[in-house]
């Protein structure tokens, strides 16, 4: 039984962060479906079947290359949150000491320590200057 399952993986996709991601979303939309009336009831069931068809659609793929793409897109967009989201928590674990500006030039932030006065701030990214009270 298990040689036979292995036989019918071998060449298919098999799972990773994307469709543990899915499966997850797939079952908290179940849950949230369990709560509604009606048609919203019916519709966030068929949302979340969708999910995990689409999951182990992917799990089963021979097209590795596609997932592996699928797979890299969901990761940076991941990241980006999370970057964003350690970005808001450094920034107020350090507000009492530090100040934090965007460069007018390229949207980078910049850390600048406070009460300082009037500080001329180069930006490391790209190098433009500009002048701040801190
Ligand atoms: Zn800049």
């Amino acid at each position: 039984m298990k040689q036979k399952f292995l036989q019918f993986m071998y060449g298919r996709y098999g799972t990773d962060a994307l469709s543990k991601f899915l499966t997850c979303a797939g079952f908290v939309v179940l849950i949230v479906s369990m709560l509604l009336p009606g048609i919203a009831k019916t519709l966030t069931v068929l949302l979340a079947v969708l999910l995990i068809v689409f999951t182990y659609y992917r799990t089963f793929s021979k097209k590795l290359e596609k997932r592996r793409a699928e797979n890299g897109k969901y990761l940076a967009l991941r990241r980006r949150f999370t970057d964003a989201w350690k970005l808001r928590r450094d920034m107020w674990k350090q507000r009492k000491t530090y100040k934090f500006f965007k460069c007018p030039s390229c949207r980078a932030v910049l850390r600048v320590p406070k009460g300082k006065g009037r500080l001329r701030v180069v930006c490391k990214k790209c190098g433009a200057a500009f002048e701040k009270r801190t």
